[in-house]
């Protein structure tokens, strides 16, 4: 019998109303004659209020205190969802990452799959049972829950669908499937019926939150078939896919944004070999991932200012780290800007026609708006602005590219 995954994130089982209709779905598919597991995100809204609350009590917490209590949300929905399939006459039974197990690797808070051993749960498929996993956890190293980063049950759904050898992993969410932009920026955004992992990898670790970007990864590594869908409604959703299943490629696919940025500038830093290193190293060696960076070198040649961004998540640990390295880097003061976002063109088309990123300074220049930093890969064009411009150049930009619907 052939064998899906289900995913359903947070808005879809934000209630017992929708984890009834996700029962149902879930339903659905077995009738039809497939083997499911389905994985599950917490109810909206519970993740954050936990992350709050450990953030509250100490803003440099213990990581692995902080999965302990944001694993939990998914517990909760496994079992809600596991009576849910029993009460309408379906076999179900939850299981939490570390019964399956999902083994991860020990970074708490951003831990990456390494093993899903796929032994039992395919016993268990066998036997006509759904297998209801708590999304986003997983066991570390040292025998502790792991999550998996915020958005991380796309990546288990997938990891999962990898390891049980899945048709397809369908990723139900509150949108319709992946759009050209976020459709909540401007309703002008267009449905894509397919998109090539590797755009849609660009697109994810761009900002675009409808799948996390690990996921996408071992999607394409894996060549799982994703179809990303509505919980709500019964449309066809968009399937990512290799780039030769893709008849018309656009020059540019999408427009990506993320908030999450905050910027960092180290003044006067003195500019001689191995001032980088000893900048980034230590920050790397805390786990935290640097993005864009730009240096200016002072007039004189003796002094550079390094301005770099890190995620939002991170940045308090990031000062942390290069407050404690002033020493070994010798800048003289440090500015930070929280109210930056990161605006992003991507697509495949970019590898072979020039001016794409003449026309996004173009049009973000008669839009008055001024780039901080930009930075560049083969397929997309990233630009640091002002947060609060954000949705003004998005939705110029979805214009100037001939995206609007
Ligand atoms: P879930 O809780 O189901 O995992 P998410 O909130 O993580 O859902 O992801 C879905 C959201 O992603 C949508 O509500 C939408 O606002 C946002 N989004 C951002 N960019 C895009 C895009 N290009 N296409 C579709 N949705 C997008
Ligand atoms: N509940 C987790 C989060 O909010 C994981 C997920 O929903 O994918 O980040
Ligand atoms: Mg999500």
């Amino acid at each position: 019998m052939p064998k899906l995954v289900m995913k359903f994130g947070g808005t879809s089982v934000a209630d017992l109303e929708r984890i009834r209709n996700v029962a149902n779905k879930v339903k659905r598919e077995v009738d039809r004659g497939y083997q499911v597991a389905v994985v599950v995100s917490a109810m909206a809204g519970e993740t954050n209020k936990m992350v709050a609350w450990a953030r509250e009590l100490s803003p440099l917490h213990d990581a692995r205190e902080y999965d302990t209590v944001v694993s939990s949300g998914e517990q909760v929905t496994s079992g809600l969802l596991a009576i849910a399939l029993q009460h309408i006459g379906v076999q179900a039974r939850s299981w939490l990452g570390w019964q399956i197990p999902i083994r991860t690797s020990g970074l708490h808070g951003s831990a990456a799959i390494t093993e899903i051993d796929a032994k039992v749960l395919n016993e268990r498929l066998a036997q006509g049972q759904v297998a209801v996993i708590a999304g986003f956890q997983g066991i570390g190293p040292d025998n502790r829950i792991t999550t998996l980063g915020r958005g991380g049950s796309d990546t288990s759904a997938v990891a999962v669908a990898a390891a049980l050898k899945a048709e397809r992993c369908d990723i139900y969410t509150d949108v319709d499937g992946v759009y050209t932009t976020d459709p909540r920026i401007t309703p002008k955004a267009q449905k894509l019926d397919k998109i090539a992992y590797e755009e849609m990898l660009e697109m994810a670790s761009l900002g675009a939150k409808v799948l996390q970007t690990r996921s996408v990864e071992l999607a394409m590594i894996h060549r799982v078939r994703v179809q990303v869908l509505s919980s709500f409604e019964d449309l066809p959703g968009t399937l990512v896919c290799d780039e030769d299943e893709i008849v018309e490629q656009q020059l540019v696919s999408g427009i990506a944004y993320s908030r999450d940025e905050a910027k960092i500038t180290l003044v006067k830093v003195p500019d001689k070999p191995g001032v980088a290193a000893a900048i980034f190293g230590p920050l790397a060696d805390g786990g935290i991932n640097v993005d864009m960076i730009v240096q200016n070198v002072s007039e004189d040649g003796k002094f550079t200012d390094m301005t770099f961004t890190v995620g939002r998540a991170e940045f308090e640990r990031a000062i942390h780290i290069i407050e404690r390295n002033i020493g070994a880097i010798g800048y003289q003061k440090l500015l930070t800007d929280k109210n930056v976002a990161k605006v992003s063109v991507i697509g495949v088309g970019m590898r072979t026609h020039a001016g794409v990123a003449q026309t996004m300074f173009k049009t973000l220049a008669e839009k008055g708006i001024n780039i901080q930093v930009i930075s560049t890969s083969e397929i997309k064009i990233s630009v640091l602005i002002a947060a609060e411009l954000t949705d003004t150049a998005v939705r110029a930009l979805h214009t100037a590219y001939g995206l609007d619907k």
